[in-house]
């Protein structure tokens, strides 16, 4: 790379006006000193992504680009959440950028770790760097395990996340021009980064206290996050159902056994019987049968999606 590049901080904001005016003079400061050590280019921004917030952040956004242009700012029309509007965000600047880093708004992520996010896309060549918490010391007993459990659980349906990343993460600009191409509208981002694939790094901070205000996140946000992260990108549970009915399938050998013997032995009511059998026959039938139909609804669901087939990451022609 000749030039520095120029690289684009997405940040996305929902009523974060107490957080704003301590957040993106810290962020300036990150790009001066990047911009003085070459290694960046001065054209580096900030750009300011305002979920429909409630309060005045976008006031705040206009009054911080007033002080200083590389401030910028997007408003969406009203709150889609943070999954929504970092991508609007990435989708604005994918053109206007060598590589673009997602961070929140509360500096609870180490924002000094941008300047080695920018060294590994700049020395290693890496399309897309993941922010790692080193520790979660300053989450509560309560997030830290639930996070653990939730990526444990993933990763045993078969999601490909990269554990203690949130979504602060470097991604080239060819790495947005790809993630341009998914077109679900179920976003789990920190799904989608490694399912792209490209060269990857990954740099680790301690996560902090969130600088101003409280967190935009309740548990039932956090909730129907997680189940997004698996449904979207994984049909395991369906098979799962299809798997207990063969159990039960299986089983019914051993319960038929039992009723059998106890039918002949007398020690039934009249009707019992035959009621266990069909009941256990029946039930695996039913419940083999819905495993196969959400087999084809998996297909389904995931041909609906339109995602990329293949990625190129290099051409030599
Ligand atoms: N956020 C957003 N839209 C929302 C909720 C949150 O843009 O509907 C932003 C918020 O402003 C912050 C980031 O997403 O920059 C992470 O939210 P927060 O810090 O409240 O979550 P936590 O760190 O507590 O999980
Ligand atoms: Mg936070």
């Amino acid at each position: 790379m000749s030039q520095p590049p120029v690289i684009a901080i997405v940040v996305p904001c929902y009523n974060e006006e107490e957080a704003l005016p301590i957040t993106a003079p810290k962020m300036l400061e990150i790009l001066d000193s990047m911009a003085a050590t070459g290694l960046a280019s001065p054209d580096s921004y900030i750009l300011c992504c305002n979920d429909g917030s409630k309060d005045r952040t976008w006031e705040t956004i206009g009054r911080l680009h007033a002080m200083d242009s590389r401030i910028k700012g997007i408003s969406l029309a009203h709150n889609r959440g943070h999954q929504k509007v970092l991508l609007a965000g990435l989708m604005t600047v994918c053109d206007r950028c060598d590589a673009a880093i997602s961070i929140d708004a509360d500096l609870q992520d180490d924002p000094m770790a941008i300047v080695r996010m920018v060294e590994l896309f700049v020395n290693e060549g890496d399309e897309i760097v993941y922010g790692v918490r080193s520790s979660r010391a300053t989450d509560s007993w309560f997030k830290r395990t639930s996070a653990h459990a939730f990526y444990n659980m993933q990763r045993k349906m078969g999601v490909e996340t990269v554990f203690d990343h949130a979504d602060y993460r470097l991604m080239s600009n060819n790495a947005l021009r790809l993630l341009a191409e998914y077109g679900e509208s179920n976003l789990f981002l920190r799904g989608i980064v490694p399912h792209i694939g490209l060269k990857t790094g990954i740099v680790t901070y301690q996560r902090a206290e969130r600088v101003a205000g409280e967190s935009k996140y309740p548990l039932s946000k956090m909730l129907s996050f997680s189940i997004d992260g698996i449904t979207s990108f994984s049909a395991k549970p369906m098979r799962m159902i299809f798997l207990i009915g063969t159990i039960l399938l299986v089983l019914d050998i051993a319960v038929a056994i039992w009723v059998l013997i106890a039918h002949f032995c007398g020690r039934t009511m009249s009707g019992w019987s035959s009621l266990m059998l069909s009941v256990w026959f029946l039930g695996s039938l039913i419940l083999i049968g819905m495993g196969i139909i959400g087999e084809y609804i998996g297909k389904i669901y995931i041909e609906v999606k339109h995602r990329p087939r293949y990625a190129i990451s290099k051409t030599i022609w």
